[in-house]
């Protein structure tokens, strides 16, 4: 990671891409990426995608999903506050006293998240109420309907936390949504790293981030059937199960700081699974590894589905306190997961062998 790498991080990690919503983190994604490819495009609903040798026939992708889990202003009361509907599995469990940005009509407006007082909420008598979708409301200093709405604040503009990155001891960044914007990030180091390497790839490789994951794998459905391609290699983030309160019976035992994540499931290509893996073995890449039940939940589902089947990977990166504002990584893990990716881009080509026979 460069000077200006993490520079680049830290601008699109603090510019909000809310589900639906994504262009102008995708703009700061593209204008970054662009010095690293050939060519560029986006799709119809904002999915970018930069391309490194667009002439070849057989086509890798490698992706990540460039959305971020948001709120969507849904009812207006005619004293000001504005109550809300989720855009992605946020937590309406952290979301009392969170600054937020409502992105009206007119602009950024500022709101908070109001909560009663500790010493209005009837904590002797257990009545205290706790927060849920219909009983959290935003109040962004409007008193009435009609100075709210003066604001340019409308029903369906969407609502985003404010907090951005920020740094840790030992390695550890902190940030809203690098679930999954660190991916995008991690893809577009590998791009950097394959230009300024002058490395020579016989392949088509398309870089890929994909809008819409949040709601349902949306993007890169679309995006798949775009493409067409020959093999994919997903990233994402999972959980770091060595936090309190998670039960490892069921989440597993990947911890952030201990390398990539490798997912087994279905939709994961096996004989691809191994390739990445050995690559990993051969270059002392450390490696996790995690199992999933019918679906990775991921975009590694779209694309494996897509057409008529596309052999298809899933690398995750290890993340602790998902889809909180706090998301919290380990340098050292983005390192190992991009190394992970470039040099199985170098091993793979149109010969690999990835028959099940
Ligand atoms: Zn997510």
């Amino acid at each position: 990671m460069t000077e200006q790498s993490l520079q680049f991080l830290k601008n699109y990690i603090n510019t909000p891409s809310p589900v639906g919503f994504e262009s102008a983190g995708q703009k700061v994604w593209l204008n970054y990426i662009t010095n690293y490819v050939d060519t560029t495009f986006t799709d119809a609903y904002g999915t970018a995608v930069g391309i490194i040798n667009p002439e070849k026939n057989f086509k890798v992708v490698i992706e990540a999903h460039a959305d971020e889990i948001s709120w969507f202003v849904n009812y207006i009361t005619s004293d000001g506050f504005i109550y809300l509907k989720r855009n992605g599995g946020v937590d309406h469990q952290i979301a009392p006293a969170k600054r937020v940005l409502i992105h009206g009509k007119k602009g950024i407006v500022k709101a908070v998240f109001g909560w009663p007082a500790i010493h209005t909420r009837g904590l002797n008598n257990d009545k205290e109420q706790l927060p849920k979708v219909e009983n959290l409301w935003l109040d962004c200093g409007a008193r009435t309907k009609a100075e709210v709405e003066k604001l340019g604040v409308h029903i369906g503009a969407v609502v985003t936390y404010e907090e951005g990155f920020d740094e840790l001891a030992h390695d550890n960044i902190i940030g809203r949504a690098f679930d999954n914007r660190i991916g995008g990030f991690m893809i577009a180091e590998v791009a950097r790293l394959l230009k300024q390497n002058k490395k020579s790839i016989p392949y088509s490789l398309y870089i890929v981030n994909a809008v819409q994951e949040e709601i349902g794998l949306r993007g890169a459905e679309m995006i798949a059937r775009k493409i067409k391609p020959d093999i994919a290699i997903i990233t994402d983030v999972t959980h770091d199960a060595t936090t309190p309160l998670i039960n490892k019976n069921i989440e597993g035992d990947c911890a952030c700081g201990k390398g990539p994540v490798l997912t087994y499931g279905p939709a994961v290509h096996n004989k691809l699974l191994s390739v990445i893996e050995s690559v990993g073995e051969k270059n002392k890449i450390p490696l996790q590894f995690h199992a999933v039940s019918r679906s990775t939940g991921t975009d590694t589902d779209s694309f494996a589905y897509a057409n008529d089947g596309c052999p298809s990977v899933l690398i995750s990166l290890p993340l602790r306190y998902m889809h909180t504002t706090v998301e919290m990584i380990s340098k050292k893990d983005v390192e190992h997961t991009i190394r992970l990716m470039y040099e199985s881009l170098l091993a793979l080509s149109p010969k690999t062998n990835l028959s099940y026979f």
